[in-house]
């Protein structure tokens, strides 16, 4: 196997050493599947769900965002299906009680004897049985039946049962969507694999409400829309399909769904997922409180509740495939170096300012760069050990850009510029690193119009 190939170990050392993830409560020994983001990830977390933010409401006319609680009102998931459908079939060791994903026997391991499959060991499997993945807890003081709670396990709901909300405050109507980014809750049978599935994990969703009949083109759209997104901040386009549900595998109300995969080190994975799911949610919305979820169109005085396309993405799912994607090392044997590759605007750190020595005036002369510079850019400043490690240090967490300040500086208020990528270096100008900095970590802008052909002029 060649150094090069990215494993999911070489990710998980990177982010401890460096301090992008940790493991949760670790000096307690770790809480499984918990991780917890350090002072890097959260950067890196954040330009990414910044970014999806970005490409999905900021920049557009036709979306709004929400911020709805976690806790519900349990009816909610009465009328979503979650209390009587959110299961995955589970079966047990009876030699040693663990606990497994009947459907993902294939890719388990008998903690035991790890050589073999659960079932393939000496231990005999059970039946399996439907195990809910909601995690319940109570409201108030008291524990008793009426006062069940459940955190939510998506997102999608708080936005569903506030359709009405924002269609009279915001004055929206179809095509429009309403986004909304958290934390969601699963009590997954198999937590693993780092950041891929986690019980507790954060959803960046989009439901994009529009009349029937133009579902199929809004589907359409947002697949293509959602492919982008990854390309443009730079997930390599090989390493990300499409793979469309098979009828058997599409929820009963759906009338299409498919996954984005991306080519994980554990093969290829969901990323997200996009489903055109019909008026199924308002409709059960409808059923269940009995209030009217329908839109009423003014100008055809119609009314009619809205088919839903729904691109439902995982921010930390999303962080790791920016991850293992930017992750490469390069250079000859004896100097070799790990370089993030990250695009620009999802860097942690966008630029570190080094001053070649540690005296003659460059250090003070580095630290009011790094004052003109840090309201602007996330910008580091090193001045411990020799300029080359200082390099690899800043290429190891993906910062695009160095500035080298030397006694050249001092004279003729000039720098050198160090890529990340190529690691060319050029002189240029103090007065010109700002506006050159903002413009080359600037994100990117969609070349995908905002709806479906159909819709443009
Ligand atoms: P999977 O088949 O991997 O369990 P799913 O189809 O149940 O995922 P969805 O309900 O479609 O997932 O959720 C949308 C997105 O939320 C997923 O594509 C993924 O990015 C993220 N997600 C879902 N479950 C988890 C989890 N346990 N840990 C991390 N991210 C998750």
């Amino acid at each position: 196997m060649s150094e090069n190939v990215v494993t999911m170990e070489k990710i998980v050392n990177l982010c401890k050493r460096r301090g992008f993830v940790f493991q949760s409560s670790e000096i307690y020994g770790g809480l499984n599947s918990c991780w917890d983001y350090g002072p890097l990830g959260i950067e890196l977390k954040r330009n990414v769900k910044d970014a999806w933010w970005r490409d999905t409401v900021v920049s557009r006319p036709d979306v709004v965002g929400l911020d709805a609680s976690i806790l519900m009102h349990p009816r909610v998931w009465e009328a979503s299906g979650h209390l009587s459908n959110f299961t995955d079939p589970m079966v047990d060791c009876k030699l040693c009680k663990a606990r497994f994903r009947a459907d993902h026997i294939q890719d388990s391991v008998c903690p035991q004897k790890p050589s073999k499959r659960p079932g393939e060991c000496d231990g005999e499997l059970t039946e399996a049985r439907n195990f809910n993945l909601m995690f319940r807890t109570n409201m108030g003081p008291v524990e008793e039946t009426g006062s069940e709670v459940y955190l939510r396990p998506e997102t999608a709901q708080g936005i569903f049962v506030n359709f009405v909300n924002v269609v009279n405050s915001a004055r929206m109507r179809p095509p429009f969507g309403i986004a909304q980014m958290g934390k969601s809750f699963r009590n997954e049978i198999t937590p693993g694999n780092f950041l891929f599935r986690t019980r507790e994990f954060e959803q960046m969703e989009l439901e994009y409400f529009v009349k029937p009949g133009d579902d199929d083109d809004w589907y359409e759209y947002w697949r293509k829309r959602r492919m982008a997104w990854y390309t443009d901040y730079g997930i390599k386009p090989d390493n990300l399909r499409l793979r469309e549900h098979a009828s058997d595998e599409l929820a009963h109300y759906a009338k299409g769904c498919v996954d984005v995969e991306y080519n994980f080190p554990i093969g290829w994975q969901e990323l997200e997922g996009v489903a055109n799911r019909t008026d199924f949610d308002l409709k059960s919305h409808m059923d269940t409180s009995g209030k009217d979820l329908r839109f009423f169109d003014d100008g055809s005085k119609e009314r009619y509740v809205p088919y839903v396309i729904e691109p439902s993405a995982g921010a930390d799912r999303s962080t790791l495939a920016f991850l293992v994607d930017a992750y490469d090392e390069d250079g000859p044997e004896d100097d070799r170096r790990v370089v993030l590759r990250l695009h620009p605007a999802l860097a942690p750190v966008k630029v570190a300012v080094l001053p070649l020595m540690r005296k003659g005036g460059l250090p003070e002369k580095a630290t009011e760069l790094v004052e003109t510079l840090r309201p602007h850019m996330a910008t580091a400043y090193d001045q411990a050990g020799s300029i080359g490690r200082r390099y690899r240090r800043q290429d190891e967490i993906g910062t695009p850009f160095g500035i080298t300040i030397d006694y050249q500086t001092l004279d003729d208020d000039t720098v050198t510029l160090r890529e990340r990528d190529s690691m060319e270096q050029t002189r240029v100008a103090v007065k010109d690193l700002l506006p050159q900095l903002t413009q080359r970590i600037a994100p990117p802008v969609c070349d995908i119009p905002l709806g479906p052909n159909r819709h443009q002029n």
